[in-house]
């Protein structure tokens, strides 16, 4: 099975011209800011090919995924081959980093497929709006609530790369929060209660971290949706601390 079957793939080369699609150029520009990631040594050391961390990958059994691929491209430097894969194959890596705990070189391939997916956004790659389109409600949601993944999110709309099993989720949900305890608010707008203070030092660490300007690049209505969310946050948090300035001077 593929990652995203309807991804928009890399320009195939047309056999009679000369010119290759993408330039050289474009693609030594691409390898030089994943080597130049200041995680890139720290994340890889050689590579035996010995396939450990393809054989404990969980992406690796259901999409045509390899880490050991993936990993041998970047230490063969083999630019076409990088390139290709950022279309595609990198968006399947789960992120669990199992294979890092596994590898004999002490590589850590998920921690590449993330420096990857940072230069592919930071190189506008047509696959990255593609893949990252899904994902706006939840970023809307962790900037507003600061929850991930609210109890109304979980619906068989919203995964259905579920399949039949989300029927077991498809239950009554507000019975089931009002036998959680009190921490969950007993509601299904958000799913536990994240206090301001905490929001407003997420979005530091968001700009502090490139992480806004990540996403103004990806999707522009979004960033300002966002921004608006997070000055009204801030606004409130100001005044918070002004009140009890002014309840201390009382
Ligand atoms: S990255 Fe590590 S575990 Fe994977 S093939 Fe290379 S040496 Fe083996
Ligand atoms: S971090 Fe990615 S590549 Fe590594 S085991 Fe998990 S899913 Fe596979």
């Amino acid at each position: 099975m593929t990652v995203h079957s309807k991804l928009p793939q890399p320009p195939v080369a047309d056999p009679v011209s000369a010119k290759p699609v993408v330039e050289y150029e474009t693609l030594e520009a691409i390898f030089d800011d994943i080597r130049g990631h200041p995680l890139y040594d720290h994340e890889i050391h050689g590579c035996l090919n010995c396939g450990i961390c393809t054989a404990t990958c969980p992406s690796a059994q259901y999409y045509d995924y390899s880490p050991r691929e993936i990993v041998q491209l970047l230490w063969t430097e083999n630019l076409e081959g990088i390139y290709d894969a950022m279309h595609e194959k990198i968006w399947a890596c789960a992120q669990c980093y199992t294979c890092a705990a596994r590898c004999p070189f002490e590589n850590s391939p998920g921690g590449l497929v993330m420096i990857l997916r940072e230069v592919a956004i930071k190189h506008e790659l047509p696959s990255v709006k593609e893949v990252l389109r899904p994902f706006s409600r939840v970023l809307l949601k962790v900037v507003s609530t600061g929850n991930q993944l609210a109890p109304n999110m979980i619906t068989r709309e919203a995964f259905p790369d579920w399949g039949p099993n989300v029927a077991k989720v498809d239950a009554p949900l507000m019975v089931l929060r009002k036998a959680i305890p009190m921490p969950t608010m007993h509601t299904l707008d958000t799913a536990w209660e994240v206090n301001l203070r905490t929001s407003v030092e997420l979005y530091t660490i968001w700009e502090a971290s490139g992480v806004l300007k990540q996403l103004e690049q990806v999707d522009e209505n979004l960033f300002d949706v966002v921004s608006d969310v997070m000055e009204e946050k801030r606004d409130e948090w100001e005044e918070w601390l002004e009140e009890q300035e002014e309840d201390d001077d009382d």
